[in-house]
């Protein structure tokens, strides 16, 4: 597959774009070689990839489909990627949609009706189905049914339509927003943490052997510390520095030229990029640490709720650098050791 190559002067130095959840251009191109492509490829996750194993040995021992999986978790933690494994593990085909793009029930229909025994139906995002498509999900989901109307007024009636067995897997960033008629419909249901720094260095390496980039332990340590625990972010990060590396030293990375690029990029030693930056001083500054609602915090920075909610808090309240309370967000100690400031 052709690489993309950025000369080092023409790296995207937005800081932004970098450590942004979701997927670029970039990242579908290249993540399609580094998509692990088993369970024993798939790193860390044990308590998911364990229990999933079971689940995955027992349906194939009784030759059913497996239970319908819900996968919650940050984005870029590798829920897309367990989906494709869950298919490529049964040995079925595997369709993937996500939760906006079906507008209607009808867009389901034909999806629904072309799923043979057995297949795996991907929905990304799936909090974000509409209450109408989600509703036609559910017989579909219980007793491999769908009913639709067709004709209108007084000729108008419902068909039933049996499909065939179907696993559906849905993967959401909110799992609080999936409602309980739906969550229980759903036989396994995982939750994806944020991955730790001895995970995501042997996952950093072994993106590098797959594009043939040098990097020594330290150097692959250097950029897992600073990947906020997510692998599609590591992954970017480590195209980054091998640009750094490729321009400014001998083609190999070090932990001094990971660090030298990553502190070029505005990556902070936490891992932290402008977008953090902001939201933790806005907090500190305008709010004196809080707290704060989401709402006007979100209003303050020009960013959508949803953005801070889905993308840069979960991980700043896991590295605890945020609190959330029912009176909204608030500065942490840490944030403002973080800044050299003394707590209020
Ligand atoms: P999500 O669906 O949760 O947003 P993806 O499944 O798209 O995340 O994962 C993003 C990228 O991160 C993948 O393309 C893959 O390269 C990498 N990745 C994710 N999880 C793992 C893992 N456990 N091992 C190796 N690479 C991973």
């Amino acid at each position: 597959m052709e690489e993309k190559f950025f000369p080092f002067d023409k790296i995207p130095m937005d800081a932004k774009a970098l450590t942004q959840k979701a997927e670029t251009d970039e990242d579908v191109v290249l993540n399609i070689s580094l998509r692990p492509a088993n369970l024993l490829e798939f790193i860390g996750q044990k308590d998911v990839v364990n229990n999933l194993k079971v689940a995955l040995t027992a349906a194939k021992q009784r030759q059913e489909p497996l239970e319908h999986v819900l996968l919650c978790g940050p984005p870029g933690l590798g829920k897309t990627c367990l989906a494709m494994i869950i298919a490529h593990e049964m040995g079925t085909k595997i369709t993937a949609t996500s939760g906006p793009a079906i507008e209607r029930a009808g867009d389901l229909i034909g999806i629904l009706t072309n799923l043979e025994a057995g297949d795996i139906l991907f929905i990304d995002e799936i909090h974000r189905l509409s209450k109408v498509v989600e509703e036609f999900l559910y017989p579909a989901m219980e007793n491999c049914q769908i009913d639709f109307v067709i004709d209108k007024g007084p000729y108008a009636r419902t068909i039933k339509f049996n499909l065939k067995r179907f696993t559906l897997v849905g993967a959401t960033t909110r799992s609080g927003l999936i409602g309980a008629p739906l969550r229980s419909r759903f036989g396994i249901l995982h939750h994806f943490d944020f991955y730790g720094e001895e995970d995501l260095s042997t996952i950093i390496k072994r993106s590098a052997e797959l594009l043939g980039i040098k990097i020594d332990s330290a150097g692959a340590l250097e950029i897992s510390r600073r990947a906020r625990g997510t692998p599609r972010i590591a992954n970017r990060l480590l195209r980054r520095v091998r640009d750094f590396a490729q321009v400014k030293a001998k083609n190999e990375i070090t932990q001094e030229i990971a660090d030298q690029a990553l502190k070029s990029l505005g990556i902070d030693a936490q891992g932290l990029d402008e977008v953090d930056r902001r939201v933790l001083k806005t907090l500190v500054e305008t709010y004196q640490g809080g707290p704060v609602g989401i709402e006007t915090l979100a209003a303050t920075l020009n960013e959508e709720p949803d953005t801070i909610i889905d993308t840069i808090e979960p991980y700043l309240l896991k590295a605890g650098f945020l609190k959330r309370t029912s009176r909204g967000r608030e500065a942490t100690p840490l944030t403002y050791q973080h800044f050299g400031l003394r707590t209020l």
